[in-house]
Order: structure tokens, then sequence, then C-alpha cells
């Protein structure tokens, strides 16, 4: 809903022209994420908002037909926004009486989509990287499809032949390839992957790289497996190749590595690239840029279609921990900025889309008031305890949004 007319504290609001999906979602998340609206920004910002609650309750009372509501809105509007959600397991089932094991939202989003997932750190200066010479984000972006996720696999009890097997549809010559004769026990296990499914993955990861202004990465090992990660190399060559002028323009660059040099390259760059991964070295190695650049609080994450349609969210999940400490009235102190940022990132492409710098100058003041307030040493736990000055307390949930949002106000008075 538009909130002009409502009561707010700012007289003039920024003006959203065009609508932007909200995704709730549950726990301790769902706390912050209903603060960040509350004072960072309706107080600020008219938008008209489209909002479904993809709350654990609500995505069972409907079927979780708000899920792919919810999508198919982020398809038509372009710019979503969401807060972390439960993935049911056993447990949460019975924890939440649901009727079902729903699938995890963010699987349901990403497969209607067609996207790719980015995460990319946010820097503060007192937060320093495990890696000395990382000054800049990180970005990886994971080719979250088949390989060894969707794999067959065999166990080998005795000795055998074993072969790979094509048999083309509606007849033609079958093919047939050696693995290995085996003398003992061993494992076979059987991968693939399809053209579509890398050539978005490639479109998405050089749509994000030109949105960011940053070079592009992309790390195989097509020296020793010369047909599958070769495909892959040849792919992304190919979808590069079609947008050279703009990668030109921008002064960015696009390079292809082997998977090892990449890795190695990484250890000593200063950051500032798109990292393109292979689904098994993306789910690896995002967890390692995670831990060395902080706290999962400070990972935002971005989802990207081969059609340029993003949704921003956190990287965490709902934090139980703290959400089960906030139900027994205790004050926590959970890392909001990764959700804010989400809001953020949400409103500066939505200010880019729509040709409203004004939007897009407001999400960068936003931001600027984060990092300022965690300069200054108003820190959540998880990161005072990694900060260099040392704090000597740390700021709870709510304290550290209004100190953000009492800040937001100064450069807006100014
Ligand atoms: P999590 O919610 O990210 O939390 C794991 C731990 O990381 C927390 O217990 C906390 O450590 C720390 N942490 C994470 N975010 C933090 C923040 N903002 N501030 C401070 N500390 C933070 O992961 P999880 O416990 O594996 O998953 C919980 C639920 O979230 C699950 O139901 C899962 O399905 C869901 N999930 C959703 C998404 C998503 O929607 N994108 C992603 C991941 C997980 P301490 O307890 O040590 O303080
Ligand atoms: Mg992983």
């Amino acid at each position: 809903m538009r909130s002009a007319g409502k009561e707010g504290i700012v007289s003039a609001k920024i003006v959203v022209k065009n609508p932007l999906v909200e995704m709730d979602g549950d726990e301790m998340a769902r706390i912050i994420w209903h603060l960040i609206k509350e004072r960072l920004i309706e107080p600020f910002v008219d938008a008209d908002i489209r909002y479904f609650d993809l709350g654990i309750k609500h995505r069972d009372e409907t079927d979780d037909r708000v899920t792919v509501d919810a999508a198919n809105a982020i398809k038509e509007f372009g710019i979503g926004v969401k807060c972390a959600t439960i993935t049911p397991n056993a447990a949460r089932v019975t924890e939440y009486q649901l009727k079902r094991q729903w699938n995890s939202p963010n699987a349901t989003i990403r497969a209607i989509l067609d996207g790719t997932i980015f995460r990319k750190p946010i820097i503060i200066k007192n937060i320093p990287p495990a890696v000395r010479t990382w000054k800049k984000p990180i970005i990886i972006g994971r080719h979250a499809y088949a390989d060894i996720y969707k794999s067959a696999e065999l166990l080998v009890e005795t000795p055998g032949r074993a072969e790979l097997v094509y048999i083309p549809e509606g007849g033609g010559e079958q093919k047939v390839i050696k693995i290995h004769d085996f003398k003992s026990r061993g494992v076979i296990m059987g991968i693939y992957n399809t053209e579509p499914s890398i050539r978005s993955f490639a479109r998405a990861c050089i749509s994000y790289a030109l949105s960011e202004k940053v070079d592009l990465w992309f790390g195989a090992k097509d020296t020793i497996s010369k047909q599958y990660h070769g495909f892959f190399r040849d792919i992304f060559g190919q979808e590069v190749q079609k947008v050279q002028d703009a990668f030109r323009k921008l002064s960015i660059q696009y390079r292809y590595l082997l998977i090892d040099d990449a890795v190695a390259q990484i250890m000593k760059s200063e950051g500032g690239m798109l990292w393109a991964c292979m689904n098994y070295d993306g789910d690896v190695m995002s967890d390692m840029v995670a831990t060395g650049f902080g706290s999962l609080g400070l990972m935002s994450s971005v989802l990207v279609s081969p059609d340029g349609k993003y949704a921003f969210e956190a990287a965490h999940g709902t934090v139980v921990r703290h959400y089960y400490e906030h139900l027994k009235g205790h004050p926590t102190s959970t890392n909001p900025i990764a959700s804010i940022f989400a809001w953020t990132g949400a409103l500066a492409k939505r200010g880019e889309f729509d040709g409203t710098p004004e939007v897009v100058k407001f999400a960068e003041r936003i931001e600027r008031a984060v990092v300022e307030t965690a300069e200054k040493g108003v820190l959540t736990k998880d990161l005072m305890l990694i900060a260099e000055p040392g704090v000597e307390k740390f700021a709870c949930t709510e304290e550290f949004i209004d100190a953000v949002a009492e800040r937001l106000r100064k450069t807006i008075s100014r």
C-alpha cells in the first residue's frame, strides 16, 4: 500500500514510481524485518508495496500458493525484497504443525525465475577480513543446478566393467564409453548438466557483473575435463562474446581461469570481482568467502534472472536461537545489516529501472548511515567479537536500528 497521507515524521517522502514486491518471512528475521520497515523505510519512502506473507504459517494455509504468487509478481514488476524464511524439515513440521514439508521458498522462486543467486559481502572498516588483501567485495555466483547435486551413484561390490551409455530418443546410434574395469570394490557416479541451464547461468552472471560494474571471472578444470568443463568454458565464452561492447564501455573484463588458479588469484587479490562458480565450487567457495569477510550478518544475497529481474535478501536464515531468546522476553543482539541492505539493494535497483536517481541516492544514504554507525563502534554482538579496534559493549538489535535511523535523519536534515 502507498503510505502517502499517513502521518510521517519526514514531510516530503521519496516517491518510488513502480511497485516493489515484498516477501515477509519467519522468526527473528521477521522481527528485524518489521523493525527495519517501520524505522528506516516507511517514515521516508512512499512506495507501492506488493506484500506477500511467506511466513511458514501462511505458506501452509495457502498450500504454498503464496510463494508462487510472489515469484510471479517479481516476474511482473522486476524487483523483490525477501526476508529469510524457514525451509521446513521434519522437526519444523511438528513445531509449526504443518500440513506438509513444504519446499524451500528460495528454490521455488529461483526455479520460476530461472535465476542465479549471488552473495555479496558488506564491507565495514572496523571489521577486518580474514584475508588482509581483501578490500572490496568478492561476489560469488553459484550455478545451483545439477552436477553432483543431481547425480546417479553406484557402489561396486565385485569386479566388473562400468560403462557410460547414451541412448538417443527415438532410435539412432547408442554411444558407449568405458569408465573403468573394476578389479576391487569401488564407486561410480554419473553427473550431467544442460546447455540451457549453463547459458542462463552465464547470462545472469554477465547481467549482474554489468550491473555491479565489476570484472567477471569463471574458473573450471578444462585441462582435465575437456568435454564437461570445456562445455561450460565454451558457453561462457560465447555469451560474453555477445556483450563485448557493453564490457568495453564499462572497462570491465572477462577472465577465464583454471579453477585452482582462480582460487590462488582470489586469495591475493583485493576483491572487486564477480566469481562465477560451477555448482560444487560455489557451494564450497561461498562458505569460505563468507567466513573470510566476517559474519553472516554482513552477507547480502541477490537472485538475478537471465532477463534481469532481481530479488534481494540477506544470506543468513531466520536466526532461530535468537528468536527463542526473543520469545522468552530476553533482548537479542541480532545483526540487521544484511536485511537492511536487502531493502536498499531493492530500492536502488527500482530507482535505476524507473529512472529516479533520488530513490537510488536515498538507498545509498541508508547504506552510508549503516556503515557509519558500525564504524563509530555501535555494533551487534557478532561484530563486536571481531571488531578492530575492539568496543566495550554491544548494541541490541533495536538499539542498532535506532542508531542508524538517527544518523539517517541527521543526514537528511543537513
Ligand atoms: P541462520 O539462521 O543463518 O543462523 C545460524 C547462526 O548464525 C545463528 O544461530 C547465529 O549464531 C548466526 N547468525 C546468522 N545470522 C545472524 C545475524 N543476522 N546476526 C547475528 N548472528 C547471526 O541459519 P540456520 O540456523 O541454519 O537456519 C535457521 C532457519 O533459517 C532454518 O529454518 C533454515 O531453513 C532457514 N534459512 C533460510 C534462509 C533463507 O531464507 N534465505 C537461508 C538459510 C537458512 P549464534 O546462534 O551463535 O549467535
Ligand atoms: Mg556450502
